[in-house]
């Protein structure tokens, strides 16, 4: 589960990673002036308006806006809010203090899948994409990799220095960012994140008025939380994270969730259904191996009932992208008949459409279920006997239509 900017924020905040002074989330303009009108009014020199969707690049895409007066707020929120940034409509802005910045440093802690431990990468090259230090500076980045073992009691203080130093960070800030580093290890740990990311992490300048407490502080200024899906039982399922429309999910995205079906949407044509996540994975291969591409896939899971089934193509179908779909079952809890009778069934209820599909059937009584589908001579069924053939002709079937 990703967080957005403000919700990371506070994720540092109560782990003890200092953060600019609290802000406020607001949906519309004039939610975004009254909040401004707070902060300016209460002393701040200028507020920052900041959309709060989950991809990066916000500053780039125009969705971060420094804006010293009421007007400028007006201005900038009017702009932010429904700017689309890759893909993802704004639908919230945040409204904080501004900062005012003297250097901008990276920090991250994530999990490392391939060496099964925690990695930290520090620089003091930050404000940029991280990848494009690495690629232009590759010495201006430390990665420290760290197991388990050693951060069974946290990060120890004398690592996070060691790794502060070895990035050069200047004299005055590498105590505390040392300090800050062990807590955002802490924030990462406590609330079973697999990535914890501050960029930037700035030293605080001299400007009045933005910073109360002064200048030379070490404090997270973006922060890019991903918290482990699978650890959602231990924090009470992250509900106290949920928020409604914040940056809304793809609407069949959003369907399939709430009917607990496994849906992903891509960007190609052919629709993709399969039981078990690697025959899922394989048939996006096959798909793009023959020349096409998906576009989306969809896990009916092990022992899938008539009725999952005619409830996923329905899914699957209602994707006006989808020109075929590539039904693709390897029968073993799941049973041919059954994935039979689901997609005669599914065709039943959904009455006409122009789509073709493509199924392959294998595995238990995969002779049984074919017979059932051959009986039946839906005109929208294409039967297929392997895997490769099903693949060229979803792929042929979506390119002419
Ligand atoms: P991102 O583009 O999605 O990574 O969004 P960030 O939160 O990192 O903001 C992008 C850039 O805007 C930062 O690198 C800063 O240069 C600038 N910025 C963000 N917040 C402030 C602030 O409080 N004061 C000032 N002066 N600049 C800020
Ligand atoms: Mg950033």
């Amino acid at each position: 589960m990703d967080l957005v900017e403000f919700q990371g924020k506070q994720l540092f905040g109560r782990n003890g990673v200092p953060v600019p002074p609290p802000g406020t989330a607001c949906r519309t303009v004039e939610e975004a002036v009254a909040a401004a009108e707070g902060y300016l009014g209460g002393g701040a020199d200028a507020v920052m308006v900041k959309a709060q969707v989950k991809t990066g690049g916000r500053g780039k895409a125009g969705g971060v806006k420094y804006a010293p007066s009421i007007d400028a707020v007006r201005e900038h929120a009017e702009a932010i809010i429904g700017l689309d940034i890759k893909g993802h409509t704004v639908n919230v802005v945040y409204i904080e203090p501004a900062s005012d910045i003297a250097e901008e440093y990276y920090l991250s802690v994530m999990h490392d899948r391939v060496n099964k431990g925690h990695l930290v990468i520090c620089s003091k090259e930050g404000g940029v994409e991280i990848e494009e230090v690495n690629r232009t500076n590759p010495e201006a980045v430390v990665k420290r990799q760290l197991t388990p073992n050693e951060t069974a009691d946290g990060l120890p203080l004398e690592t996070a220095r060691a790794i502060i130093d070895e990035a050069r960070f200047p004299d005055d800030v590498a105590a505390d960012a040392a300090d800050l580093l062990v807590a955002l290890f802490d924030a990462y740990r406590n609330e079973d994140a697999t990535l914890a990311e501050i960029n930037p992490l700035i030293k605080t300048g001299s400007a009045p008025g933005a910073d109360p407490s002064g200048a030379g502080r070490v404090i997270a200024l973006d922060a890019k939380v991903t918290l482990d899906g699978n650890a959602a039982f231990r924090h009470d399922g992250y509900d106290e994270w949920k928020i409604d429309g914040i940056d809304a999910d793809d609407p069949l995205e959003a369907e399939a969730k709430s009917k607990g079906i496994q849906y992903v949407k891509l960007d190609g044509s052919v629709g993709v259904l399969g039981n078990g996540a690697g025959l899922v994975m394989a048939t996006l291969d096959v798909v793009a191996q023959n020349g096409g591409r998906a576009a989306n896939f969809l896990d009916v899971g092990g022992g899938a009932s008539a009725d999952a089934m005619a409830e996923s193509l329905g899914l699957v179908l209602k994707d006006p992208a989808v020109k075929s779909v590539f039904i693709n079952i390897f029968g073993g809890i799941t049973r041919g008949e059954e994935v039979a009778n689901g997609i005669i069934e599914a065709t039943e209820r959904l009455g006409e459409f122009p789509q073709k599909l493509v199924v392959r059937l294998d595995g238990t009584n995969a002779e049984e279920g074919r017979r059932i589908l051959n009986e039946a001579d839906l005109p929208s069924v294409v039967a297929a006997a392997t895997m490769q053939e099903a693949a060229t002709t979803a792929v042929q079937l979506a390119s002419e239509a």
